[in-house]
């Protein structure tokens, strides 16, 4: 399958996303630009386009879609119930990088839910992405538009990297606001409930609901037999090939245990740094990729996919990442990071 590029510049964005709806309304899957990563759409009242997501991106069946809408008017057919705590988030913080969770209607196929009763409902915030979903008329299924198991795409690069030959289209629309995928909350039963957090942060969340329980997955590892409640998060993620490595307490220590880590990796390995603004020039990396200032969490978070990708093209085979403290979008950050890492952290 030959799979087209196009950029969506602001001048011809309705041209482009209107071949990509008649691919979409032909069963086609084409990606688009969000203000979190790239998402891989197909129409998603339809079994057969979610076959597909899954089979291009290598992605376990059991593992849930999320359907983007591009209106609130989109939602109550999908839906069994909108509940109080679902209003109110709604009312916050759509459009944009939060999804809920809902008890689902029987429009929405299974094959869409990975085999759940309950449905995930996004409302991008991100005008490429509007004006995409609203020209297929029907809501947009999508994961995120990477390999299983790479890391999300925040670029249109980055889609074609993993998924050139096996998509019918990308849209080009620059580089993701945000750069972490949405915050995920069930508010299908009777206490809200964070199954991922992203750039809507449980500060935020707490703000609005007063109180919000957080999944166990969210925070730690979970051991063998436990389940997320949000299947995907169960499957390995975000990897480069590198191996990756958290060191994580006060500054000056973590600079100086990366610094003894490294001078013991073995010579034959190539090692790298994912440093900040502000330790970039303390280490004896071969490679130092700088994320972004500390002062600056969102810029970090636009940035971790793209250096936990640039691990593979420099061909780091280990790579040591500076923690965070894990609160606000901290929260968010450390949860792709300790991931991407398989939980191999050093506290110093
Ligand atoms: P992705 O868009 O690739 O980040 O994948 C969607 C995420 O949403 C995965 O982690 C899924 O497990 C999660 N998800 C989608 N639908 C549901 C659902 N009905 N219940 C819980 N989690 C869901
Ligand atoms: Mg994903």
């Amino acid at each position: 399958m030959k799979t087209i590029v196009l950029k969506a510049d602001n001048k011809n964005n309705k041209a482009v996303t209107d071949k990509a709806a008649e691919i979409i309304k032909q069963g086609g899957l084409v990606a688009f630009p969000t203000e979190t990563v790239y998402g891989l759409g197909g129409n998603g009242l339809e079994p057969e386009a979610a076959k597909k997501i899954y089979a291009a991106k290598g992605r376990p069946s059991d593992n849930p879609l999320i359907l983007h809408i591009s209106e609130l008017s989109q939602l109550r057919p999908l839906v069994r119930e909108i509940p109080p705590s679902a209003e109110k988030l709604i009312s916050h913080f759509w459009p944009g990088p939060l999804t809920l969770i809902f008890k689902k209607a029987d429009i929405v196929p299974f094959e869409t839910t990975g085999g759940l009763d309950t449905v995930a409902v996004r409302f991008p915030e991100n005008s490429i992405a509007r004006e995409f979903i609203s020209a297929c008329g029907v809501p947009i299924a999508a994961p995120s538009a990477n390999s299983s198991g790479r890391p999300s795409p925040t670029r249109a690069s980055h889609v074609e990297y993993d998924l050139n030959g096996k998509i019918d289209m990308i849209i080009d629309g620059g580089h993701c606001e945000f750069g972490l995928e949405s915050t995920i909350v069930d508010i299908s039963s009777d206490k809200p409930c964070l199954l991922r957090p992203g750039s809507i942060t449980v500060e935020m969340l707490k703000d609005v609901l007063g109180e919000i329980a957080i999944d166990k997955a969210v925070l730690t590892k979970l051991e063998n037999g436990e389940s997320p409640k949000a299947p995907g998060m169960k499957y390995t993620h975000y990897s480069p090939s590198a191996r990756v490595i958290i060191v994580r307490g006060d500054s000056e220590k973590v600079i100086a245990k990366i610094n003894e880590l490294i001078s013991k990796t073995d010579k034959g390995l190539k090692t790298g740094v994912i440093a900040s603004e502000e330790t970039k020039d303390r280490y004896i990396a071969d490679e130092t990729l700088v994320i972004g200032s500390i002062k600056k969490p969102e810029e970090i978070a636009a940035n971790l996919f793209k250096m936990l990708r640039k691990c593979d093209h420099h061909n780091i085979d280990t790579v040591f990442a500076e923690g965070l403290p894990e609160n606000e979008l901290g929260l968010a950050i450390m949860n792709r990071l300790k991931k991407a890492a398989g939980y191999e952290i050093y506290d110093v």
